[in-house]
């Protein structure tokens, strides 16, 4: 229940998906023998969706992005997948309900029917989990940064081995292959 307000703080308000990805972290960690909401080094956390759920993944299991901890994919998918660096154990929990097409008339439950009702359902019968195998790539990891290079293109400075090399110099992905943004020149 502190987990889930302090969640709720963090997201900014207590959803329906605060309280599933509240529930959803707390199994993941405690099924990797990890405590929900302490911060543990061992841990990297995939979630596959930057929607609400992920707000909650990252607030009870204390990873973070700029602790290269939590790493988002864009996936679109209500799932996460929990790493122990350390033993290279890994499971994925994905969110059973909220991959269920019919919802029958959940829309009618209130907030807090819905954090009574997930309070008193078992874990495994909201979520599934599978063992999964995870590689990290060394860059990835958490810790001091491995590679270090200038784009030859841009002049600007690319960590963490996210470089391409062509021709024997190194360059972003933005001057490399394809960018998400567009240059606006005057
Ligand atoms: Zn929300
Ligand atoms: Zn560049």
């Amino acid at each position: 229940m502190e987990l889930l307000k302090k969640a709720g703080d963090f997201h900014g308000d207590i959803c329906g998906g605060i309280v599933m990805g509240t529930k959803l972290a707390i199994y993941g960690m405690e099924t990797m023998g990890m405590t929900p909401g302490e911060k543990d080094k061992r841990l990297i956390v995939f979630t596959e969706i930057d929607r609400c759920i992920s707000d909650a993944i990252l607030s009870v299991t204390r990873t973070s992005i700029g602790k290269k901890s939590l790493k988002p994919v864009g996936y679109g998918k209500f799932a996460a997948t929990f790493v122990n660096i350390d033993t290279e154990e890994a499971i994925r929990v994905v969110d059973l309900g909220a991959n269920k097409k019919d919802t029958g008339n959940k829309e009618e439950e209130t907030i807090e029917e819905l954090i009574e009702r997930i309070a008193n359902t078992p874990a495994e019968d909201l979520f599934r989990i599978q063992k999964v195998s995870v590689k990290i790539d060394a860059n990835d990891l958490p810790g001091k940064p491995l590679e270090i290079v200038t784009c030859t293109g841009c002049g600007e400075v690319v960590m963490d081995g996210k470089h391409h090399l062509r021709g024997g110099n190194a360059y972003c992905t933005s001057c490399f292959s394809e960018s998400y943004y567009e240059l606006i020149t005057e």
